[in-house]
């Protein structure tokens, strides 16, 4: 899915030919020390503004990604769970929702019905629904939110940064555990970006990708999250002048 990607912030070349492949139904972890590139990779798949990419590419089923932007990603099956979502003051869920179903050819009539049940999944309260997308949430609110949205859309491959970040263990668990029905059952590739081992404990990945500097330094199983757990990440070498 993403082959030898490049691409350069603010003139500095952050991402240095990454290499990944997610098959669909699987959950692939990409780990990695904080600076290493974790969040810009999201942001290049997903298409940001104010990444340039210099090389390489990016396909979904074959389509390549790359040059398109964010909403026709989006369209093609790409969802991307960001680190700090946007908050967006006078769209509510079922607004926002209902408009991306629709935009994507799927009919979004029974949109409340539906985000009402994967809202039940994961425990989000109905009152989060009706409030403007992603605004004044807490941080697990926020990412329950987004498995609600997932689970509305059901893309073809989800991107999820730091979706562990401010949990406490329930909602670690109650996330984890709808991420992984969702691979199963309708077939969506994930890659779950962090950089916590306990967040592989409630969510079963086939593959652990480690993400260093700009570049994929380590592949392997389960396991590997483990091996990282006592080692940190010293055996891959000193990181590079960070700026
Ligand atoms: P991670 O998510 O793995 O912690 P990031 O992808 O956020 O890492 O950052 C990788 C590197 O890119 C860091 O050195 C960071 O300072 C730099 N960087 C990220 N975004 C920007 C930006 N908008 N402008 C300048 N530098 C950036
Ligand atoms: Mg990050």
């Amino acid at each position: 899915m993403v082959e030898g990607l490049r691409a350069d912030v603010a003139g500095r070349e952050i991402l240095r030919g990454v290499d990944l492949t997610v098959s669909s139904g699987e959950v692939h972890a990409v780990m990695g020390p904080n600076g290493s590139g974790k969040s810009t990779l999201s942001h290049v798949i997903a298409g940001r503004p104010g990444y340039e990419v210099t090389g390489g590419s990016v396909r979904l089923d074959g389509v390549e990604l790359l040059g398109k932007p964010a909403w026709q990603r989006a369209q093609a099956g790409l969802f991307l769970g960001m680190q700090y979502p946007v908050e967006v003051p006078g769209v509510s869920m079922a607004g926002a929702l209902g408009e991306a179903l629709r935009a994507s050819g799927r009919g979004g009539e029974d949109v409340a019905a539906r985000i009402a049940e994967e809202a039940a999944a994961v425990g989000l309260d109905e009152v989060f629904l009706s409030r403007p997308l992603n605004v004044d949430l807490s941080g697990g609110e926020r990412k329950r939110n987004e498995v609600v949205q997932l689970g509305v859309l059901r893309p073809r491959v989800a991107v999820l940064d730091e979706i562990d970040s401010g949990l406490d263990v329930d909602a670690l668990r109650a996330v984890s555990r709808r991420v992984a029905q969702l691979a199963t059952e309708t077939g969506m590739a994930v890659l779950a970006i962090t950089h916590y081992q306990r967040l592989l404990a409630e969510l079963p990945v086939a593959r652990v990708h480690v993400l260093r500097a700009g570049r994929v330094v380590d592949s392997g199983g389960p396991e590997l999250a483990l091996e990282l757990e006592r080692t940190g990440y010293a055996a891959y070498g000193a990181e590079e002048a960070a700026g």
